[in-house]
């Protein structure tokens, strides 16, 4: 097998179904299921939660009475909400899960010691890191980035509704190319809009590979891990 520990990223957004707000509780069922295979194979699983879903630190602030540090905030906390709740989904499917958090919220979760992490991951049990790094004006791509790294996951997977990265837009251009393979600097020269450009920095910084690939056709995930089989595009 490839892969032996791996960070998976899907944003907050992908929880909320076509609804686009709030939490699917069938869409979180149909992730941890997806989790669930990676386990069943052996795969360490760490996972970071976007918080789109709920709330973003930019929109917030965009009626200017917010100011853009509580709206990042808020945002980190969305996304420890989201944790809690995929963690009582992975439950449910019968794995066993951490949630640890980078703010202190000690009546609900962990807080993030990465040796604690490590441990646990080495125990079997998926580690989902909440409240994104911690610090404002970052995302939970540059979390996921990080944690990642801390973790010594082999590969950041970017789980999506598309099945890679395109040369442009696949909703509005009907000639765009999907890549299989690009570099960290090409990723951030053509500023490509699966990740942002702290995360690309980060990952290239530290040789981890970027694994982008659709989350929602059934097996993918655990095709792409196990038998290197499937669709995805790798920046690297
Ligand atoms: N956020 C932050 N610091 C972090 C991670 C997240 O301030 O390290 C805030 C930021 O406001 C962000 C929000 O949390 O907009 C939700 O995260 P993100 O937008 O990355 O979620 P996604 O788009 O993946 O759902």
């Amino acid at each position: 097998m490839k892969y032996k520990r791996v960070l998976v990223k899907f944003s907050g957004e992908a929880l909320s179904g076509d609804s686009g707000f709030g939490i699917d509780v069938n869409v979180l069922q149909y992730i941890a299921n997806e989790i669930k295979t990676l386990r069943d194979n052996d795969i360490e699983v760490g996972i970071v939660i976007g918080g789109g879903n709920i709330i973003r630190g930019v929109s917030a602030a965009q009626g200017g009475i917010i100011r853009r540090t509580s709206g990042d905030y808020m945002g980190m906390l969305a996304t420890v909400i989201n944790a809690v709740a995929m963690q009582e989904a992975l439950e449910h499917s019968g794995i066993d899960v951490r949630v640890q958090s980078a703010l202190e919220i000690k009546e609900i979760c962990e807080s993030y010691i990465y040796r604690r992490a490590i441990r646990h991951l080495e125990k079997g049990r998926v580690v989902i890191f909440g409240a994104g790094t911690g610090n404002p004006f970052f995302t939970t791509d540059s979390a996921a980035t990080l944690r990642a790294v801390e973790i010594g996951a082999d590969v950041i997977i970017k789980a999506t509704k598309v099945d890679g990265v395109y040369d442009k837009d696949p909703h509005k251009f009907a000639d765009a190319k999907m890549l299989d393979s690009l570099s960290y600097d090409e990723a951030l020269r053509d500023h490509i809009k699966v990740m942002d450009d702290t995360a690309i920095a980060l990952a290239k910084d530290n040789k981890l590979p970027i694994l982008v690939c659709n989350m929602f056709k059934k097996g993918n995930l655990v095709n792409l891990l196990k038998y290197n089989e499937g669709v995805c595009s790798i920046v690297h």
